[in-house]
């Protein structure tokens, strides 16, 4: 399952104990989504929403808040190429009528507002991520945006500020986006929101990619020790050559003999595995001594020429 319909489906799962949060969440929706429409009886109150969760969630609050009465619950077109579903509320009574009335001024009477509580903040972004959210594969990026417009983004980019979570804000045709790229904002946007299992997988690949991005920095980290030692083993290689080359390595002391004879034979061999091949073994520090005097006898050496003449 998508990670997007996954947190979307806990989100509509998740009823809020409070009734100022269940209202508000209500409100926000039908800020968001909601319209009156005329019938034959007078008006509906109906939410289009593009996806299930969404759908469910406002079928959920309606009977929570209103109590036993229908809901119509079905299929509307489609909205910009996607399906979509519509709840309606056939012919609300004026009692029903207020209760739908408190819970839209929870988020303002005119234009949408963000509400003074956190408890109801928290039900406010739910609506916004349940009604024009979306969740990219944590395994892949961290993002999660919401598609507003002019009417509501400074409402929710407000109710955000008001639950510590800061939230960018960009224009993507035409339309206002709000969007969250950081990994911590994500956690703690699942945590606020009530979406505890998303948050457990969110953390869960968090710590893999950490896991994997610690060993793909120790495997490089490594190459890169072994491109040094290589290179180190060329050039003393070289130097080792150059002086079997002018004067022979028999013209070198028996120690430094030695282990030119040594790397000469086991060129990948490391310092500490030179250390102890020499008899009687000796630290890695004398090796790397040992090693740096033919570096520099080597170097000593007048030119003459191609120094691998004759090999
Ligand atoms: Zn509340």
């Amino acid at each position: 399952m998508a990670f997007s319909t996954q947190v979307k489906g806990e989100l509509a799962r998740y009823m809020p104990e409070k009734r100022c949060c269940q209202l508000t969440e209500l409100g926000a929706i039908l800020a968001l989504e909601g319209r009156g429409v005329r019938s034959e009886a007078g008006w509906d109150v109906e939410v289009t929403l593009t996806n299930t969760a969404a759908a469910r969630k406002a079928f959920l609050l309606f009977k929570q808040l209103l109590g036993p009465r229908p809901v119509q619950l079905g299929k509307a077109g489609k909205v910009a190429g996607r399906p979509s579903y519509v709840v309606r509320i056939p012919s609300p009574t004026e009692q029903e009528l207020e209760v739908l009335r408190s819970a839209r001024r929870q988020v303002g009477a005119g234009g949408m507002t963000s509400p003074e509580r956190v408890c109801c903040s928290r039900a406010v972004v739910r609506a916004a991520l349940l009604c024009r959210g979306s969740f990219a594969d944590p395994a892949r990026q961290n993002h999660v945006e919401m598609q507003l417009d002019e009417a509501s983004i400074s409402a929710v980019e407000g109710t955000f500020a008001r639950l510590g979570i800061t939230v960018g804000r960009m224009t993507r045709r035409g339309e206002p986006v709000l969007y969250l790229k950081d990994g911590d904002s994500i956690v703690d946007l699942l945590q606020q929101t009530g979406a505890h299992q998303a948050l457990l997988q969110y953390e869960n690949v968090r710590i893999a990619k950490d896991v994997r991005n610690s060993i793909n920095r120790l495997v490089n980290c490594e190459t890169a020790n072994v491109d040094k030692t290589v290179s180190a083993a060329i050039a003393q290689l070289d130097a080792i050559r150059k002086i079997d080359a002018r004067r022979g390595l028999q013209s070198l002391g028996p120690k430094l003999q030695e282990v030119a004879v040594l790397r000469a034979r086991h060129p990948y061999a490391t310092l500490q595995e030179l250390a102890e091949m020499t008899d009687p073994p000796v630290s890695r520090s004398t090796v790397r001594y040992r090693l740096a005097r033919l570096m520099k006898i080597a170097e000593d050496l007048p030119d003459r020429g191609s120094d691998s003449a004759g090999e």
